[in-house]
Parts: C-alpha cells; structure tokens; sequence
C-alpha cells in the first residue's frame, strides 16, 4: 500500500532529512515510526501526503507515484488519508461537530448525512456528548481524539499521524492511541510516529529513525491478546 525505495530528502544542500529509505508497508498493517525529535518522521509522513516531494527515490502510495503526482490529481490522494498533524488545528469558530462535519462538506456531503456521519465519528473516539463544545474548551487529548474523528470521518484508508501524543499526559495519550488502534482494528492502514519509548511495548511493527537513516525495523508476529 505505501513503498519507499531509496528515497532522500533534501530540504536545502546541507538538510539532509531522509538519506536511503527503503521500507513498505502493506495494507492493514499499523506501524510506529520511532526515534528522535529531527530523525525525519513527519519528513516521511509529510511525503506520503504528497506535501514533500522526494529529491532522489520513489514513492508509491496506493499505486501512485508521489514524486509524479500533478497538483491536479492530490485532492484525490487526499482523500484517501487521514491526516493528523500538529499544523492542522481544530477550527475555534465553530463547534466540535461542525469541525468533523467540514471534510465531508468539502466534499460535497449534504448536512444530514455529514451531521450523522459526524456524530458516528465522534462516537467512535469517545467524544459524542462534546459535539456542541468549542473544541479550545476541550482538554489537549479530547481535542487530539476530535482531529482523529476529522481524519477518518472520510473513511480513508490510510491514517498518518505525526506525533499524536506529544505533550498529553499519560492517560490522555492511551485514550489517542486507543482511538487510532480501534480505526486500525477495522482495516485502516496506520502510521503513527512518536519519541515516545513507552508506547512501543506493545506494537507489532516499529521502525526507527535518526538522522534520516533507519537504523532498526522489526515486526511481531505475535498476535496482541484483545484488551
Ligand atoms: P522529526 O519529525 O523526526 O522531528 P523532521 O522530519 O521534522 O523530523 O525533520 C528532519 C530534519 O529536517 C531536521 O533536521 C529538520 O530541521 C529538517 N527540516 C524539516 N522540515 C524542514 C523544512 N521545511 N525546511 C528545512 N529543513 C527542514
Ligand atoms: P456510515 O453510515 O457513514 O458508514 P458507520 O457507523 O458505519 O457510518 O461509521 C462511522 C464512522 O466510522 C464513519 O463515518 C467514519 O468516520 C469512521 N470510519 C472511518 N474509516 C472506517 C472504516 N474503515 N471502517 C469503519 N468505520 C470507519
């Protein structure tokens, strides 16, 4: 579903954010992408959205090659992802609902069926009773779990998340990752980076990045006991 071969990225002569990156990960399948703050995680995760462009390799996502792309062909790559990013803030001028509600009336949705499609969202990160809130009077992991129920109101089928947990205490960060593994519990291709060490104990698949190289990749072929 998602192919790095030998991909770098150069930001300028001397930013070398990803050097020889080769990695693929199939349909299904959720993944952490670990290491230090500057290893070049969201550089990776900004390349599969087609926000970066590879300056050596390929990348194909879900058949197309991000490096060919036309402008004029990313709304529908878009369409396919879920993106929950630092940059991407909820809207504070309108209610929780109505911040989920705005990818499916982007597209075109009516109300009704944004609305209800919304709320289906919502229930699904544990937040329907906030629909009618400001999302700025939401704690910082309720409003990191309403970006997640944005992200995936599309049903996309591949979730990206950079650094979903960065600044939550621990249990508001558990209630985002268990949000983003019920998503992947149902099919949807996840990529989730982290500095965090502690959430790797139970990962199945971790690949870690410094200084834009992978130096460790591995998998578990265990399979998790359900919680
Ligand atoms: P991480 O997500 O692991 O913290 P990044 O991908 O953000 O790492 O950054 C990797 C490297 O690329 C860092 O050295 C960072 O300073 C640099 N970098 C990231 N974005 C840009 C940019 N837009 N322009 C120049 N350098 C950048
Ligand atoms: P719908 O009538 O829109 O299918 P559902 O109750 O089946 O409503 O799903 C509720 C929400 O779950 C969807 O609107 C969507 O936000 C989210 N979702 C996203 N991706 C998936 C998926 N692959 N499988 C199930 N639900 C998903």
């Amino acid at each position: 579903m998602i192919e790095f071969r030998q991909v770098s990225k150069k930001y300028t002569q001397n930013v070398t954010a990803l050097s020889d990156i080769t990695l693929s990960v199939n349909k299904g399948e959720l993944v952490f992408l670990a290491g230090p703050s500057g290893a070049g995680k969201s550089t990776l995760l900004k390349m599969i959205a087609a926000m970066e462009r590879p300056t050596e390799g390929t990348v194909i996502v879900s058949g197309h090659d991000i490096g060919r792309i036309k402008n004029s062909g990313l709304p529908y790559l878009r369409r396919n992802l879920g993106l929950i990013f630092q940059q991407q803030r909820l809207l504070s001028d309108r209610n929780v609902l109505a911040n989920v509600m705005l990818p499916l009336i982007v597209c075109g949705a009516s109300r009704s069926d944004a609305e209800r499609r919304a709320r289906a969202a919502l229930d699904k990160v544990g937040l329907l009773d906030k629909a009618s809130s400001a999302p700025q009077t939401l704690s910082g992991g309720e409003q990191q779990r309403v970006s997640i129920a944005r992200a995936i109101v599309n049903r996309p089928q591949i979730i990206l998340a950079d650094e979903p947990t960065a600044n939550l205490d621990r249990e508001s960060a558990n209630k985002v990752l268990d949000a983003l593994k019920a998503f992947h519990a149902v099919g949807v291709t996840c990529l989730i980076s982290t500095h965090d060490e502690q959430f790797l104990d139970t990962a199945t698949r971790v690949i870690y990045l410094d200084h834009g190289k992978i130096i460790e990749s591995w998998r578990r072929t265990t399979p998790q006991v359900m919680a």
